[in-house]
């Protein structure tokens, strides 16, 4: 059965990234065989919560580990724990929190939107988020300064969306807060290293099961027992409703099998040769310059830059990523630099086969806008209205009557 054509799907070749929007990971048959298996029999949750927090102990080097529903569910239950701790009244309460502690510092130049905003992600387990510093600017007085107010967490988030000039740097901010006993909360959900922030002593680390991992929708976090165990207790409260089934747990457990065997080189090298592939592909289109882009936290991801300008390729960079998008099958660009006129091929979900596709969509989206001369016409303004909307078509957009 081919689900996609039973429901009319179009089918896509992601260029971009792993994204929530294109369905997240393209999770291994080794992954979905483990899920398939565990799908249509019962387990024993806390066998099976107990396994999940010594695969995740083995892989990071924490004390223990939790599987969530997502990251964004597991910053939520973390914020929970430091706030509720292991207190089965003070857990069924939230996001009430009666005379507890409740304020959660977080960088202000990481207060980052991932498809939704991490404050709310915080604010959501009862939490006053207290924000640390300025956009772009955080100095160690504003937390100390934060922790002399009284804190229950702090939040610390690693990833491209982040501001990363003038943020205290990680080591240094679990620094201060372990020496004032404030648990760290670790959201790196997008990041391959599963040891650094554990070692460093944070309270909690959390990762997206779905992003690099492959796994089926999951979060993963690993820290310290207490803190796990405070997690788990949440079940109880907030955590029923953004609970993690069998399925969930087992594919994260899998997913991080699979990588722990995994040939890292051997994918790199895979990758390596489809970002080659591209370039040679692309070079020579006219107003399109080309790069090798290593990633912007340092992870061993090397995509393609497509640096545009518009005058010479006759298109804006958002106009190319709507029409390669657009078409069938859908070509999926990584476009959220795109006001600046550069767009990234990513190819980390893409397959050989595929990578040739997407450079033929890209040349002839190019091509035609040049004979057509329409390239040009939507402006970022106009674009990012378009986008803001809330992309609901089949049940109509936001502010249509
Ligand atoms: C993707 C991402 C999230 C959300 O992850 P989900 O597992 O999809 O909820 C949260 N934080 C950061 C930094 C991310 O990159």
């Amino acid at each position: 059965m081919d689900v996609l054509k039973r429901w009319g799907l179009t089918p896509v070749i992601n260029a971009a990234g792993t994204m929530t929007s294109l369905g997240a990971s393209r999770v291994s048959p080794e992954v979905c065989a483990s899920v398939g298996d565990v799908l249509g029999r019962f387990v024993r949750m806390d066998e099976l919560h107990a396994a999940a927090s010594r695969v995740i102990a083995r892989l990071t080097g924490a004390e223990a580990g939790y599987v969530t529903s997502s990251a964004s569910a597991a910053v939520t239950l973390a914020c929970a724990a430091a706030i509720a701790g292991d207190d089965l009244a003070a857990i069924e309460a939230l996001p009430m929190t009666g005379g507890r502690e409740r304020r959660i510092a977080v960088m202000m130049g990481h207060m980052v939107n991932y498809g939704g905003p991490i404050p709310q992600a915080i604010a959501a387990s009862g939490a006053e988020v207290v924000p640390l510093g300025t956009a772009a600017l955080c100095e160690t007085y504003h937390l100390e300064a934060a922790i002399g107010a009284g804190l229950a967490a702090a939040v610390y988030v690693v990833s491209h969306h982040t501001v990363r000039e003038g943020e205290l740097p990680i080591a240094l901010f679990i620094d201060i807060c372990r020496k004032h006993r404030v648990p760290v909360i670790v959201d790196m959900a997008s990041e391959y290293d599963l040891k650094g922030a554990v070692a460093l002593g944070a309270d909690a680390v959390i990762w997206s099961g779905h992003k690099f991992l492959g796994g089926p929708t999951s979060g993963i976090v690993a820290g310290r027992a207490a803190m796990m165990r405070a997690m788990v207790l949440q079940n109880r409260g907030l955590g029923r409703l953004m609970k993690a089934g069998k399925e969930s747990i087992v594919g994260a457990m899998a997913a991080l099998e699979a990588w722990e065997v995994r040939d890292h080189s051997a994918e790199t090298a895979r990758e390596e040769a489809i970002v080659e592939d591209w370039i040679a592909r692309l070079s020579g289109i006219r107003g399109i310059a080309l790069a090798r882009h290593g990633d912007w936290t340092g992870n061993p991801v090397t995509r393609v830059e497509l640096r545009i300008d518009p005058a010479a390729a006759g298109i804006f960079a958002w106009e190319l990523a709507s029409r390669c998008i657009a078409g069938e099958p859908a070509v999926a660009l990584r476009d959220d630099l795109a006001v600046h006129q550069l767009i990234y091929l990513d190819p980390c979900n893409v397959t050989a086969e595929e990578a040739v596709v997407v450079a033929d969509r890209i040349r002839s989206v190019c091509d035609a806008a040049k004979i057509r001369s329409d390239g040009c016409q939507v402006t970022w303004d106009e674009e990012k209205r378009a986008r803001g909307k809330g992309h609901t078509p089949w049940l109509g957009e936001v502010g249509d009557a």
